[in-house]
């Protein structure tokens, strides 16, 4: 019997070969109708022999197109109308409040990469070679429906080829947005240090000359600028080190394949799926001693951020000459990344000796992710190109919210139905061009998602400017407003990524964010779930004498610490690190701590890791984030399974744990010459004993077996390895952050999950 149904599928199914591919299955089975990408995802209509629709339905979940995605398939039986063909209907936007995911850019596949390096084929060498398996898409995309006219794309008409390329059904380009070669597509060029274009030149070899004799080169990416050197000139490293004003920060690689960079790094099995997936992101890898990288790439760092090629250009750019390039992304300090041909001219004059440019636009900016290794799962530290636009899908549906992040390593997301959707990596608000970027970039993916929220949630910080940001437009559109603690929304940030349900244990290790009782919280255990929470532990506090140039400077912390358990005994203890600074910068501070002046209190397990760092002769200054606990964990041993001892006690309703037995031990340890790493791996040991026990406590008192693990300390592989696994072998169910980062960069999905829960 023959029927008529309309079908709509939602998911990741524009963008990808999805029309192309049901064309296919069409003529298979013999149906008529017709094909739409509508604001919904994909809208098809059939008519056809029962049967034949029935197992039209079935191939569709079977046989998909390698990058859709498929998340709500919804069926109609409708009257027979008489279809006489198929047709792949022009794209419209129809009013109804569907979903339409974007997919994210994806690497160059196996088939472009073949044609790339193929003298025979008409685009031989072509910087932008692209399929429907392939390339641009979030990066290039102003609206939906995704077509060429809704891309940067829009303005490159397409040649006789390229078009019945697009027009054939069965061909690989069939429907793909970005075709497009040399005769019709976008063009590289090159220009000097001044911005003016060198003609006559073949500009991509031009460049790798140029970059073979040490120059530095800003050169466009998909979603914004790299600069670019040679990674194994001293000269050249130096040199960008001293113009982006970056001390010790490590700078990423990029190497043409993975036997380049088995020269210069340990890769192990995990590593390699990661960095050879779609998404190639940067692999944080074990560097090996005595490579001929540039010790000056990562000083000081036991770990190199390497990636593999992404787009045809960078093939083109790596092949034959490099062990590996610099890839660092091209901005200066908090700036967020260049992305704009004239702008980055303008502002990298005097800095890059040549631009490597092209002249399709970038729409959404999006720097590279860095992704490592943890436990033997991939952890986040940035998560954005290559996955955003993707959600994250829960298990239930949520209300409607924007959620604004917090401050540092800012995203924002948004909410509908099942999905949350994190943007992309903002960075630090604080930067004038960042919070611009911020507020176009909620514009931006409001449009593409379609979704505008009567809720905005953020952090209870009040001088964030996300805080802010969030009261203004809620005053300004009257929305409703709700304001989430830090700690709450990292935790609820795991859980909902993981799909918790019930309560859990959650213990939220980080930096600073701002309490309830207005001190600044950061080594919390707290009881969550997604309606509300309680703080049922934390590090006792201490003054953080200084504020904020206590995180710049650990050293501050550690006599913070030190002055506290010793008093002005502290002076008589013979240690390295008294001796270091001049006393009266030593009185300044306990004047500070004593008359209580800018020396707000914390329970902060950063600032915990900040003190003993600079208490064992680390670092006293940091020069990037983190750094000094960076290079603590560097020293840790596996073999080494001693620990310092510490004390958790009940005050009321709490219990504080108090590290001072942890600090006299390190001193008792640093007055005998016991040596840095046995410190160092010693003190990671009783944080991960601390942790575990007073989950043991916390379990025996409320019955709650599950475990939640998010903050910015959780990126420390050495630490997080021992609390996952002893909380395991306590039969612990233990949730980790594998979907969003378990920093500051997480914050907005379990804000967004909060206020849409309730
Ligand atoms: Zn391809
Ligand atoms: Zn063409
Ligand atoms: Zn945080």
């Amino acid at each position: 019997m023959k029927i008529r149904e309309n079908i709509i599928i939602r998911g990741i199914v524009q963008g990808v070969g999805f029309r192309p591919f049901i064309h296919k299955l069409v003529r298979h089975y013999n149906l008529s109708g017709w094909i739409i990408n509508s604001n919904q995802g994909v809208e098809i209509e059939v008519e056809g022999e029962e049967e034949e629709i029935k197992d039209f339905l079935k191939d569709i979940k079977i046989k998909l197109p390698p990058l859709a995605r498929i998340e709500e398939i919804e069926v109609k039986l409708l009257p027979l109308i008489g279809y006489q063909d198929f047709l792949i209907k022009k794209s419209e936007i129809r009013k109804s409040n569907g979903l339409v995911l974007v997919s994210p850019d994806i690497c160059i596949c196996k088939d472009c990469l073949e044609e790339l390096f193929n003298p025979q084929d008409r685009r031989f060498r072509y910087p932008f070679i692209n399929c429907t398996n392939c390339g641009p898409r979030f990066t290039i995309i102003q609206d939906i429906p995704y077509d060429r006219e809704k891309t940067t794309m829009q303005k490159f008409r397409m040649c006789t080829s390229c078009k019945s390329e697009y027009e054939t059904i069965d061909n690989r380009r069939y429907h793909a947005q970005p075709n497009a070669c040399n005769l019709c597509g976008p063009q590289v060029s090159l220009y000097n240090r001044k911005g003016r274009k060198i003609e006559g030149t073949e500009p991509i070899e031009e460049a790798k000359k140029y970059l073979k004799e040490g120059k530095i080169g800003a050169i466009k990416g998909l979603g914004g600028f790299h600069l670019a050197c040679d990674a194994t000139n001293n000269q050249a490293v130096l040199r960008l080190r001293d113009f982006k004003k970056r001390e010790d920060k490590p700078f990423a690689l990029m190497s043409f394949n993975l036997e380049q960079i088995r020269q210069y790094c340990l890769i192990e099995e995990a590593e390699i799926a990661l960095l050879e997936s779609r998404a190639r992101p940067i692999v944080l890898l074990k560097k090996k001693e005595n490579s001929r990288i540039s010790p000056l790439v990562a000083p000081r760092n036991q770990c190199l951020g390497v990636m593999l090629p992404y787009t045809p250009l960078h093939y083109l750019l790596l092949q034959g000459d490099f062990l590996a390039l610099v890839m660092t992304s091209g901005n200066f300090g908090d700036e967020p990344i260049l992305f704009d041909n004239q702008e980055v001219v303008e502002k990298l004059e005097g800095v890059a000796d040549f631009f490597l440019l092209y002249n399709r636009e970038i729409f959404n900016r999006c720097d590279d992710s860095v992704v490592k290794i943890i436990n033997q799962e991939m952890v986040f530290f940035r998560r954005s190109r290559g996955y955003v636009p993707e959600p994250i899908v829960l298990d239930k549906e949520i209300k409607e919210v924007l959620a604004v992040g917090g401050e540092l390593k800012n995203t924002i997301a948004l909410s509908q139905g099942r999905y949350v959707f994190p943007s992309q990596y903002l960075g630090n608000l604080q930067s004038a061009d960042t919070y611009e970027f911020f507020k176009e970039s909620i514009q931006k993916l409001k449009r593409i998602l379609k979704i505008n929220p009567r809720i905005v949630a953020c952090d209870l910080h009040p001088d964030y400017l996300s805080t802010k940001y969030a009261e203004e437009i809620g005053k300004q559109k009257g929305l409703e407003i709700v304001k989430i603690q830090h700690h709450y929304a990292h935790i609820v940030s795991c859980m909902a990524e993981n799909r918790v349900k019930g309560r859990v244990i959650g213990v939220a290790y980080d930096g600073a964010g701002w309490g309830e009782d207005n001190y600044i919280w950061g080594g919390e255990f707290l009881l969550a779930d997604f309606q509300g929470y309680s703080r049922i532990g934390h590090l006792k506090y201490f003054p953080l004498p200084g504020g904020e140039k206590a995180i710049k400077e650990p050293w501050r912390m550690a006599y913070s610490y030190l002055y506290s358990i010793y008093g002005s005994s502290i002076h008589q203890l013979s240690l390295d690190f008294i001796q270091r600074n001049n006393s009266s910068l030593y009185h300044l501070l306990e004047k500070m701590i004593d008359q209580q002046i800018n020396s707000p209190l914390t329970s902060s397990c950063g600032r915990l890791f900040d003190a003993v760092a600079s208490l064992i002769g680390i670092r006293d200054k940091i020069s990037y984030e983190g750094q000094a606990v960076i290079e603590m964990e560097a020293l840790c041993q596996e073999g080494i399974k001693e620990g310092y001892s510490y004390l958790w006690e009940r005050v009321g309703n709490l219990f504080l744990i108090s590290p001072e037995d942890i600090f006299r031990e390190i001193v008792t340890d640093l007055k005998q010459g016991v040596n840095q790493a046995i410190l160092a791996t010693k003190f990671h040991n009783t944080v991960a004993n601390f942790t575990v026990s007073l989950c043991v406590k916390i379990r025996e008192e409320t019955q709650l077996n599950q475990v939640a693990l998010s903050g910015g300390v959780f990126q420390n592989r050495y630490l997080s390895e021992r609390i996952i696994n002893q909380l395991k072998e306590k039969g612990f169910q233990v949730y980790f952050q594998r979907k969003v980062p378990p920093n500051d960069g997480g914050i907005s999905l379990g804000q967004a999950v909060i206020a849409g829960s309730k």
